[in-house]
């Protein structure tokens, strides 16, 4: 794929038509060409091709999920400091700080000399405290990442295929999701899959090809009635597809449920894509008239968005062959929304025709005033501290690391029981950063977390209950002591208050 200035400055125009400076921005984008090409000629990539190549498809990337000049100048420049002989001062001087801030941030993240598990939590780290400065600068390391999976097959050794894919699939891609730009996230899996499980992913391949296509066709039946029968009813609607399901994140949900692709249900979805929130009730409601919903599969994540504030109606029905099908329902904001997630900041700007003051439509005002904070704040991107979307929320790893997402200031305890309950249960001891710690100590981002355990032993303490921070932790912990009989007191005041009502009951 051959992308030139000239692709880049088409999406630039195209993404900022009304904006007075488009002129200024289209000079400083092809002088940070020019600069790039200057500063990279002679070199060429792994593949032979020149290594501008390199910096005009992150840059590409970058236009295309409609962000800032600085951005996309930073993409075209984001190595030259690494494998040129220009510092991030020639880049302050020629562009402003704030493009040398971006590029300074990407090359930081990549100078990591740990290796194992070290390696691991360091890059997170790092991920975090980019992310905490600027969150541009996480977005010029996704697009560089995706082109340098694209072409990992230049790469000498498996090894280092093997590394990057890994680094993308464990660190990158889930820190995308949590930021809610699924769209980065699956080309991060689909491109790293088949480099860090290759047998896995050939089965996974093999496995689902004949299902996947004997659903498809049944799908198209399914969405033809679903056309008509909104038709009928009068609603519009904006565009109604099929999709399938990812290869990566199909092995993972194979691997939960005993590769048993009947139990999978979402294997193939139908999106349909509404002009209001209201319709996307309307749509679910017709659609349960009509086709039997399967039990307990309706998920309501527009009332209540996901962590990253996803948004969608779910639900999965049998279908006219009896086949389940997964049915998400959003309008075309959340739609953009589930795409681009932090990044779609930027798209629809004054777009609504709809009454606001109606209280019904009482999100869509928020929705737009927070746009307006950005609008009129050009230094809204920079000042966006993911550090507050992730105050709630911290990353641990498990010793095999797998990220697992936690409430701030959670203990060991809460990490067995997110595992599972067996494993808080039998919980004696735990180990953070290979240092044995006590179990009511508060967790980090990025700490590796291993728990000890006796497999004799199966009633949990009941005094974790004063300090365990997840809701699901504690009703673990209250259901295994209720089935061994044990009297919960949780606290010293309890205990006291207890004492007291036994004392004056025994008057
Ligand atoms: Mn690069």
């Amino acid at each position: 794929m051959t992308k030139t200035i000239g692709n880049i400055i088409e999406i630039y125009s195209h993404n900022n038509k009304k904006d007075p400076n488009l002129k200024k921005d289209i000079i400083k984008i092809k002088r940070a060409w020019e600069f790039a090409l200057l500063a990279h000629q002679n070199q060429k990539r792994l593949s032979g091709e020149d290594y501008i190549m390199h910096c005009a498809r992150t840059s590409y990337y970058l236009s295309v999920m409609n962000l800032d000049v600085e951005t996309i100048c930073a993409g075209l420049l984001h190595d030259v400091t690494e494998e040129t002989e220009f510092t991030i001062k020639d880049i302050a001087n020629e562009f402003g700080e704030d493009v040398a801030k971006i590029v300074e941030g990407d090359t930081k993240i990549g100078k990591i000399h740990y290796t194992g598990e070290e390696r691991y939590a360091e890059n997170l780290r790092k991920m975090f405290i980019a992310i905490s400065e600027d969150i541009r600068v996480i977005l010029v390391r996704f697009a560089d990442r995706i082109d340098n999976l694209r072409t990992l097959q230049y790469h000498k050794t498996e090894e280092k295929k093997k590394r990057i894919a890994l680094e993308s699939l464990e660190i990158y891609a889930p820190i995308a999701g949590r930021l809610g730009m699924y769209k980065i996230k699956e080309r991060l899996e689909d491109l790293s899959f088949k480099y860090v499980y290759p047998e896995e992913y050939i089965w996974t391949l093999k496995e689902i090809r004949s299902h996947i296509e004997e659903r498809a066709r049944s799908l198209t039946k399914t969405k033809k009635n679903i056309i008509k029968l909104l038709k009928k009813n009068k609603i519009s609607f904006i565009k109604i597809y099929g999709r399938k399901k990812r290869y990566y994140p199909l092995y993972q949900k194979l691997l939960r449920k005993n590769r048993d692709i009947e139990r999978i249900y979402d294997l193939i979805a139908l999106r349909i894509i509404t002009k209001t929130k209201e319709d996307c009730y309307t749509v679910l409601g017709l659609i349960h008239n009509n086709w039997q919903p399967l039990n307990g599969r309706v998920k309501d994540y527009i009332l209540r968005p996901k962590p990253n504030d996803y948004q969608s109606l779910h639900t999965t029905i049998f279908n006219e062959d009896h086949n389940p099908i997964e049915i998400q329902i959003r309008t075309e904001e959340m739609d953009t929304f589930a795409e681009f997630g932090i990044a779609s900041h930027w798209i629809y700007k004054e777009n609504y025709k709809i009454d606001l003051h109606d209280k019904k439509y009482q999100w869509i005002s928020e929705l737009i005033n927070w746009q307006k904070k950005i609008k009129n704040n050009k230094d809204y991107l920079k000042n966006i501290k993911l550090n507050d979307m992730f105050k709630t929320k911290i990353f641990v790893l498990t010793p095999k690391n797998d990220v697992i997402e936690l409430l701030e200031k959670s203990t060991p305890i809460d990490f067995a029981y997110h595992i599972h309950s067996d494993v808080g249960n039998r919980c004696v001891g735990a180990r953070v950063n290979n240092k044995i710690v006590k179990l009511d100590c508060e967790l980090k981002n990025g700490d590796i977390i291993e728990i000890l355990i006796d497999k004799k032993r199966n009633t949990p303490n009941p005094e974790w209950l004063n300090f365990v921070k997840t809701h699901s932790a504690e009703e673990k912990i209250k259901h295994a002591l209720q089935k061994s009989g044990v009297n919960i007191i949780t606290n010293f005041k309890e205990k006291i208050s207890q004492r007291i009502t036994n004392w004056k009951n025994s008057k």
